[in-house]
């Protein structure tokens, strides 16, 4: 008998027939044998439609009530799911991030999971039941209710299998598993039956949106397995493991795209010690999450520096950096948000020359322009014009055979 824990998204719960669905997977599940943790986003459209109410009241709402208010769509969810249990009868709790004690920290609307307190869990388990927990959402030490930001269930999903033990951690989603591009726009895509911790980082990070990015990253820290399938399909998925669990024939996986980009351009800084640390230490104090950083070479003591950050934070990121500008003297921002990335990602790109002229190659071929690079180890991104991302994406899909395997 093992422990399994099930992520169903938004999607998935979105109308009554649906949660019936859910219950009936969920349950099948229990009956072969396994102890089952269930965790569950709002019904889809939910978390938007609260966000919008919010800012009819209020254009800027302060993040504790935010928090107050998304937390309830997560809510919906378990209640339903667990009356849709019952009446197959089988037994079922629901509990709020609250009630498990998911403990975060204090940033409202983007909280960090600090640590999920496994008694009620086990207890309830142990007393039979399907535990279903709210994703989403975590409570402070000081009882504060907060969110963990948007797609979080896939975090707190993970963090529930890391704190249980789980044997595995099952996204449920509405495609298939993890595919070679996106689905919607690439032609002739395939789905990927295997992939390492780290390959999911890098898609997660660089735009694929089957799973969180903090997400990724919990489980590869605390190595927890994760299998991302269909709830309207037995299928198997795709399933993520440790690199050296794979054979490594692939140079490039996948390729991935990501439309919420602002790019901001910080001119004429002066080129001397420290100047960095204080732009990147405003917009950390913030909160904001920096993806690509690129500095010019120095000119008569002058820098520039180009950075991107996801759109959500394009706004404030600016408003922080003209406020540095201002300080150091620098000569002026420009931001824009009208810019997309394109990325590759394949765990045997370190060992292979050539891969990142090829996808300059056929960026180039289909005369797009590359505004900014950047390269790990196991990937490399290019910023480019938002109207051009789609034709890319099939441009770089054929380019790397991904078509075929
Ligand atoms: N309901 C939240 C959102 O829409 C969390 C989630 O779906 O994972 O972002
Ligand atoms: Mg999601």
């Amino acid at each position: 008998m093992g422990l399994i824990v099930q992520k169903y998204g938004g999607t998935s719960v979105a109308t009554p027939e649906r949660v019936k669905h859910v219950a009936r997977r969920v349950v099948a599940t229990k009956q072969a044998g396994h102890k089952v943790a269930v965790v569950v986003s709002a019904p889809g459209g939910t978390t938007d439609h609260l966000i919008d109410l919010a800012r009819q009241v209020n254009e800027r709402p302060p993040a504790r009530e935010m928090d107050m208010l998304l937390a309830t769509g997560e809510q919906v969810s378990i209640a339903l799911l667990a009356m849709a249990i019952h009446k197959l009868d089988h037994a079922a709790i629901s509990l709020t991030g609250a009630q498990v004690r998911i403990l975060t920290d204090k940033v409202h609307t983007k909280a960090r999971i600090l640590e999920v307190d496994r008694r009620r869990l086990d207890r309830e388990l142990s007393r039979g039941n399907i535990v279903i927990v709210a994703g989403f959402q975590g409570i402070t030490a000081e009882d504060e209710i907060t969110t963990l930001g948007r797609g979080g269930s896939d975090v707190t999903a993970v963090a529930l299998a890391s704190a249980l033990g789980a044997d595995v951690c099952e996204i449920y989603t509405d495609v298939e598993g993890v595919f070679t591009a996106d689905p919607r726009i690439a032609p002739g895509v395939r789905k990927l039956d295997v992939l390492s911790f780290d390959e999911i980082l890098e898609m997660a990070s660089s735009g694929a949106v089957v799973l969180q990015t903090r997400a990724a990253e919990y489980a590869k820290q605390y190595n927890v397995p994760l299998h991302i399938r269909s709830t309207f399909s037995e299928a198997e998925g795709t399933r993520i493991v440790e690199e050296r669990a794979m054979e490594k024939s692939r140079v490039v996986t996948a390729v991935t795209h990501d439309r919420d980009v602002t790019k901001i351009t910080i001119a004429g800084l002066p080129d001397v010690p420290g100047v960095a640390h204080r732009l990147f230490s405003a917009l950390a104090a913030r909160h904001i999450n920096v993806d690509m950083i690129i500095q010019s070479a120095s000119r008569d003591g002058k820098a520039d520096i180009s950075f991107t950050v996801s759109s959500a934070d394009g706004e404030t990121a600016a408003k922080v950096t003209e406020e540095v500008s201002r300080e150091i003297g620098a000569r002026g921002v420009h931001w824009e948000n009208g810019v997309a990335k394109i990325s590759i990602v394949g765990a045997g790109m370190v060992s292979n020359p050539g891969v990142a002229a090829k996808l300059f190659g056929a960026i180039a071929e289909e005369g797009v322009n590359i505004q900014l690079i950047s390269t790990s180890e196991i990937k490399v991104s290019c910023i480019i014009d938002a109207a051009e991302v789609e034709r890319c994406v099939r441009a770089v899909h054929r380019a790397f055979n991904l078509d075929r395997l």
